[in-house]
């Protein structure tokens, strides 16, 4: 079932944070106590935004059923929603990001000056879904998907919001959507005031253990952009087949409070340049829609 076995613990991680989310829903009836606990849960639910991210390239599941019943789980920790980033993310920014006139996650003004990080999260978070939405024009059948997948995501939220109002309320609408904010905010930190000539200089590698660990490789983020199709698992791999090809320049620290977990090493130098094939379309995108192994439908 699962398409790759690296998926397993990850999963169970992620499910591991949904059953904590229920038992403070059910359970807990202080709402200082449940705003404590959802305000911390935002933490270890940086992992579920990233893994979101990887499963709407590539889908956790060979089967279309549990694909879909994940993207609740997903939903409901991360404020989007089944397809959404499929069409925001690999359909749309992966395809676009070397143009921030058409960006979906463009990092620049129309002045092509570096927008601050908060301004950058806030006007990413607050145009997702509409963008999204514009990009399915070109995909009907994915928009639909979003369609249908968001629309039952929002019924099952107003049933947990009905049944339990504050505790719904605070971990399933307030909580997800702060995470909206949140994934924003990490993104700045991959593209931002990098030139946009190459795939090879326009993102930021961040190589610190402990950030790799909690998103599953998304600092080898050059390579990611290279072959957006690539599994979390065989990132590293794929970073070093072409790390002699990334400057310098274009590695980062995490940002906060990510950096306080571990030195993040930067290469002292270029390796000698290796012969790497050269980027083609088909290489960067074929395998990167976020399609393989989607449903035929809903
Ligand atoms: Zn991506």
């Amino acid at each position: 079932m699962f398409r790759y076995s690296a998926d397993r613990l990850p999963v169970l991680v992620l499910l591991a944070i949904s059953a904590l989310d229920f038992s403070a829903y059910l359970f807990l009836d202080s709402w200082w106590l449940l705003a404590a606990y959802a305000g911390l849960s935002m933490y270890p639910k940086a992992f579920s935004c990233s893994y979101n991210h990887h499963h709407q390239h590539l889908s956790l599941f060979t089967r279309w059923l549990p694909n879909r019943l994940i993207e609740f789980v997903f939903a409901l920790q991360t404020g989007i929603t089944g397809n959404t980033w499929v069409l925001h993310h690999s359909l749309g920014h992966h395809l676009n990001y070397l143009d921030q006139a058409k960006d979906e996650s463009r990092w620049m003004r129309d002045d092509g000056s570096r927008m601050g990080e908060w301004e950058y999260a806030f006007k990413t978070a607050l145009t997702a879904y509409p963008r999204a939405w514009q990009v399915g024009q070109r995909y009907p059948r994915q928009r639909r998907v979003m369609a249908v997948m968001s629309a039952l995501t929002v019924l099952l939220v107003a049933g947990l919001v009905a049944y339990r109002p504050v505790a719904g309320f605070l971990l399933f609408v307030v909580t997800p959507l702060s995470l909206v904010v949140g994934t924003a905010l990490a993104t700045w930190y991959h593209h931002s005031e990098r030139p946009t000539d190459s795939h090879f200089v326009a993102s930021n590698n961040i190589l610190q253990k402990f950030y790799n660990v909690l998103t599953l490789n998304l600092g080898y983020h050059t390579a990611h952009h290279y072959k957006p199709g690539v599994h979390w698992s065989l990132l590293p791999k794929l970073h070093a087949e072409i790390e002699a090809r990334i400057p310098l320049v274009a590695y980062a620290a995490p940002g906060m409070p990510w950096k306080l977990f571990g030195e993040s090493p930067r290469p002292l130098a270029v390796p000698p340049p290796v012969p790497v094939a050269e980027v083609t379309k088909e290489d960067t995108h074929a395998e990167g829609f976020g399609l393989v192994g989607e449903p035929s439908g809903i």
